[in-house]
């Protein structure tokens, strides 16, 4: 039987961009030792306190079908941490709870593009986003953003591709570079919107993880709450990546509609999975679950400093770093696959995230402090062996 080109093209042929990953994990299960900077997955687990909710809830009884936008009061606790971070009035009619963020960017460019339309998005990007524009029959259109400008997209450049797009998809702070746009650049990007009329679609799910600066969402700048739908997760604020939540921020009308969607597609998420996420909103334990990332930049940027081979890309936010190693002359594939073969370091190829990531690596600050310096510091030695030798 043939299946639809929708599901077979989904990842435009070619490679998928993650054989340094399977590699590893290859490794891994021969009884290598490697050490995995490829993943973006917290080095601990969902809060036992989260999970003491979850366990309550479940055991109370919210195990049946649950609301398919959300429990009134999850949406109506999103809608408060919206409204306090964007200063924009919010209510649950703004929001639609969805299994996980990814959902959330499968649902909004659902919800942004007709068939056939074009999609822009920011190269380098993270790695569902084309085959996530082309699930809905949409055109993805990468918008290369420079190293040299560090990784920030430039509002021309958005505006030279955006003749006859539908929506524009960023994500700050950004996997995987770890840049934050600053409101320079926020507002550069609205404006574009505004002009071309697009939907911008605004993946926020590293909005606790900011080093440097402080998070914007566009939704706050000024005409824009009405075209920009923000995509959220408690994936990476609250180290829930298994329990599937998150969430659209977005018009009353784009979300009636969206649910709408939810109906036909995942009906909603469990009731406990829900109780669990209002419960953590209230933790106040987003700073706790950041610290290590916080803690391992700091320690990066110190033993970074020290050599000037590796070039570190200004990196203000989220749980990567996005390294430069064109002084060995490698490109970022053959560079990561050398530097597992020969250190047994796993990182993922700048090239798995789009070509203006070509000859950098991304690194994963997800192990142990010391682990994570130990292994940063060959990492650099190394990359001086390889420059030496090219
Ligand atoms: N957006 C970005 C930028 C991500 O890195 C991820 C997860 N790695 C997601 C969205 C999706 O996260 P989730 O579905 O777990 O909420």
């Amino acid at each position: 039987m043939r299946l639809s080109p929708r599901l077979t093209n989904l990842n435009g042929g070619g490679s998928d961009g993650w054989e340094v990953f399977y590699r590893a994990r290859q490794m891994i299960a021969a009884g290598q030792s490697v050490i995995e900077l490829t993943i973006g997955e917290h080095d601990v687990r969902t809060d036992p306190s989260i999970l003491g909710a979850m366990d309550a809830s479940a055991r109370g009884g919210h195990t049946g079908y649950a609301s398919v936008p959300g429990i009134p009061a999850l949406r109506d606790a999103v809608a408060a941490r919206v409204s306090a971070q964007s200063g924009v009035p919010t209510t649950r009619d703004n929001v639609l709870i969805t299994p996980g963020g990814q959902a959330a960017l499968f649902m909004t460019h659902h919800a942004a593009c007709a068939e056939g339309a074009r999609a822009l998005f920011i190269d380098p990007y993270y790695a569902t986003y084309p085959g996530t524009i082309r699930s809905v029959g949409a055109v993805p259109v990468p918008v290369a953003a420079r190293a040299e400008n560090g990784f920030l997209p430039r509002p021309e450049v958005i505006d030279a591709a955006a003749e006859g797009a539908s929506s524009l998809l960023i994500n700050s702070p950004n996997n995987p570079t770890g840049a934050v746009y600053d409101r320079a650049t926020m507002e550069g990007i609205a404006a574009v919107c505004r002009d071309r009329d697009l939907w911008l679609i605004s993946d926020e799910v590293y909005d606790t993880q900011v080093w440097e600066g402080a998070h914007l969402s566009p939704r706050a700048l000024p005409g824009m709450s009405e075209r920009v739908l923000v995509v959220g997760s408690m994936s990476k604020s609250h180290a829930m990546t298994g329990s599937r939540i998150g969430w659209i921020v977005g018009p009353a009308e784009a979300i009636s509609n969206l649910i709408a969607l939810s109906t036909v597609t995942t009906y909603g998420v469990p009731g406990f999975i829900q109780d669990a996420a209002l419960f953590a909103l209230g933790a106040g334990l987003e700073e706790q679950i950041a610290a290590p990332f916080r803690r391992r930049r700091a320690l990066a940027r110190e033993i970074l400093g020290r050599q000037n081979t590796v070039g570190l890309i200004p990196s203000g936010g989220a749980m990567y770093l996005m390294l430069d190693i064109r002084a060995t002359g490698m490109n970022g594939l053959a560079f990561a696959f050398a530097l597992l073969e020969e250190e047994g370091i796993a990182v993922m190829p700048g090239e798995s995230f789009g070509r203006a990531a070509a000859g950098h690596i991304r690194v994963a600050m997800t192990i142990e402090d010391k682990a994570f310096g130990a292994a940063l510091e060959r990492l650099c030695a190394y990359t001086a062996r390889r420059a030496q030798a090219a």
